[in-house]
């Protein structure tokens, strides 16, 4: 039995979702309308499957709906509190941003962007990002923006894979004190590329950077630039940016976003999931190089003309506190964080979250893997002072926007830890088994979308046949997020984890997040990460990877029993790990979620392949070792 929490924000708008399950078709039909539109639309949904338009016909600006609305009442208001890795501050309001956005665009312009063309970033997390991104969607050009961490090989892909004539950078940007060279990553990642005519270069760090006849200066160009530049009228499909996934699961894929759809999905999710105010001060950790940070910190919170914290560096730099400083600093009301970045802050201990002030806080969310249990009870208590309900939002780069969440800003309803609750209204999700038949309660199956939604990708760039291989072909007209889940007696959804990874042991399917999240209760664990290897008589057998809490030191072999016992009363005998592995750190993508795939190929000795998205190779190697050392001590055991 899971434990129950109520806590809402008073809200309770039953009509709604009413409305939304007699026709979702008219219910998101009337949720464009909060969108500013040059010209309406003819037609609310054109459904070709698997290819969905939204408001044909209408036409619509995304800088324009984040900008210049806002003019007339918030001009003054902040728009961005950035707070640099170094200690820096800078208040960007509604108009500043204004006029910046309008001189970049007419500085793309001058250098030939037009509409239709794409344009790589690559810039650290500084107010020019959105900048950069809000002037090539004033002109109709999509931006393709890439994390800064990645290296010059996976650039050189993308910039390639997307035809980007035009390049923002930096000269360097901040990490953990350090400078990371953006703009000799660049050099390095197009020196082959010809077609590139022009890199922009930002300068944040005034490190040492070589520049060539491709190269221009930000401040040099924005300053003769005019600060007039109107919105371009473009079509509700029109392309708005493409975005690489994670590659948690493989090759990441080129996720093509339009305009008018998306902007309907992320205004409506923004207020119903956040409860969005004029008072409000939002802060979201993503990163801008993932779709969080494109969506829940550029489009939403500009569309709703909200303040936010843009923060620059490492969660944890200089110091454990720095999280904590930040909200108490800002007054920040609403924070939207990591499964995984919980599970750091909670390896540090409370006595840090509970020396700052955090009492604004109202509403907290979390995005990105399953949280476990255990972890929200940390941040429901720790952090929200049990007075703040919890969004734990389930999407995808695909979906553009939340699809499964609580949404304290339009109902009040129990909240269970570790279930992301309902669909949001208008989206139609369900659990199926293989053959596409719904799964009766409480039976694990395949998460299935079975409509479209607004915020739906248009295709994989340049590639409708993949698109159609990755997300349609498993069912029919529906569309495959291949994750595992199960629905709850009170219709709840819980992510079970990847579909590609359910582990199957004599018969037996177990999600990986059942496993982990059980491992994880021990008050001794800080992380962990399950996955299975093929095993002769089993068919395939469970090996475990754990990180213990800070200060822990505990015999490993005491607590891998209490781990295996414990398992075994949570879920079943038949989950218990083969062997469990103590080790100081998991393999991760650079957005921080678990690759299970990298501790797969550890455990069956295979190649660890494509590994430019890890946050640190080091682990890998780190893994590999110990298993190494594991499998090597059992082999002498054995003999
Ligand atoms: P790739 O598709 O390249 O393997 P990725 O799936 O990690 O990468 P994203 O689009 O960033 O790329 O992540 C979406 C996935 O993250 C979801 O499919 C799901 O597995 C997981 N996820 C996101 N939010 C949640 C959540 N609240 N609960 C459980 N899982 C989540
Ligand atoms: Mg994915």
């Amino acid at each position: 039995m899971s434990e129950i929490f109520h806590i809402g924000l008073g809200n309770n708008d039953d009509a709604l979702r009413k409305k939304a399950d007699a026709d979702f078709v008219s219910f998101w039909d009337e949720q464009a309308k909060n969108l500013s539109w040059f010209s309406p639309w003819e037609k609310t949904l054109d459904w070709r499957p698997p290819f969905a338009k939204w408001f044909v016909g209408g036409t619509i600006n995304a800088s324009y709906n984040t900008l210049d609305i806002h003019q007339a009442a918030k001009s003054d208001k902040s728009a961005i509190l950035w707070e640099g890795e170094n200690g820096e501050s800078r208040n960007l309001t509604y108009g500043q941003m204004f006029t910046q956005v309008q001189k970049f665009a007419n500085v793309l312009k001058s250098l030939g962007v037009k509409k239709g063309d794409r344009v790589t970033i690559y810039l650290p997390m500084v107010p020019e990002l959105p900048i950069a991104m809000l002037a090539c969607a004033r002109i109709g050009a999509a931006h393709t923006v890439i994390f800064s961490g990645f290296s010059a090989t996976s650039i050189k892909d993308r910039v390639a894979d997307s035809n980007s004539k035009v390049i923002i950078t930096a000269d360097g940007g901040y990490r953990r004190g350090k400078i990371v060279p953006l703009k000799d990553v660049i050099d390095e990642a197009i020196s082959e590329l010809d077609f590139v005519e022009h890199v922009i270069v930002l300068e944040r760090t005034k490190n040492k950077i070589s520049m060539s006849s491709k190269d221009q200066l930000w401040t040099e160009l924005i300053d003769s630039a005019s600060s007039s530049c109107p919105a371009e009228e473009l079509p509700s499909d029109h392309p708005l940016y493409i975005l690489y996934t994670s590659g948690t699961t493989g090759k990441p894929k080129g996720v093509l976003h339009g305009t008018g759809g998306y902007l309907t999905h992320l205004y409506s999710t923004f207020k119903w999931a956040f409860d969005i105010k004029d008072s409000d001060v939002f802060f979201c950790t993503a990163d801008i190089g993932w779709v969080t940070g494109h969506s829940y910190v550029v489009y939403a919170p500009f569309l709703h003309g909200a303040t936010q914290v843009m923060y620059e560096g490492a969660p944890d730099f200089p110091e454990p506190s720095r999280m904590w400083e930040i909200l108490q600093k800002y007054n920040v009301t609403i924070f939207y964080t990591t499964p995984t970045a919980l599970r750091m802050f909670m390896k540090f201990g409370d006595d840090i979250p509970n020396s700052f002030d955090l009492s604004q806080l109202r509403l907290l969310g979390t995005v990105g893997e399953p949280i476990n249990p255990e972890v929200w009870k940390w941040y429901f208590k720790t952090i929200g002072k049990e007075k703040c309900p919890i969004i734990d939002t389930w999407w995808q780069t695909e979906t553009g926007g939340m699809l499964i969440s609580s949404l304290p800003g339009l109902e009040t309803i129990p909240l269970k830890p570790g279930s992301g609750t309902l669909p949001i209204p208008g989206v139609n999700i369900t659990v199926v088994d293989e053959n596409g038949g719904d799964v009766p309660a409480n039976t694990k199956g395949y998460l299935v979308i079975k409509n479209p939604w607004p915020g739906m990708l248009l295709t994989l760039w340049g590639d409708d046949e993949k698109y159609k291989t990755v997300y349609w072909s498993k069912y029919e007209n529906c569309y495959y997020p291949g994750d595992y889940a199960l629905k709850d007696d009170d219709d709840y959804i819980w992510l079970l984890g990847r579909a590609d990874d359910v582990l199957k042991v004599a018969g037996h399917r177990i999600g990986t997040a059942e496993l982990e999240s059980c491992m994880v209760s021990h008050p001794s664990i800080a992380e962990s990460a399950a996955c299975g290897i093929p095993d002769e008589v089993k068919g395939e057998v469970i090996i475990a990877f754990v990180v213990l809490k800070q200060g822990i030191s505990n015999d490993t072999s005491i607590l891998e029993k209490e781990l295996s016992n414990k398992i075994r009363t949570d879920i079943g005998a038949i989950a218990t790990p083969k062997q469990i592995y103590f080790v100081s750190k998991l393999p991760k993508t650079r957005s921080g979620k678990i690759m299970r795939r990298l501790l797969k190929a550890i455990g069956n000795n295979e190649k660890i392949g494509d590994v430019s998205t890890l946050e640190d190779g080091a682990a890998v190697t780190e893994v590999q070792q110990v298993f190494d050392e594991l499998q090597k001590s059992i082999k002498e055991n054995s003999r």
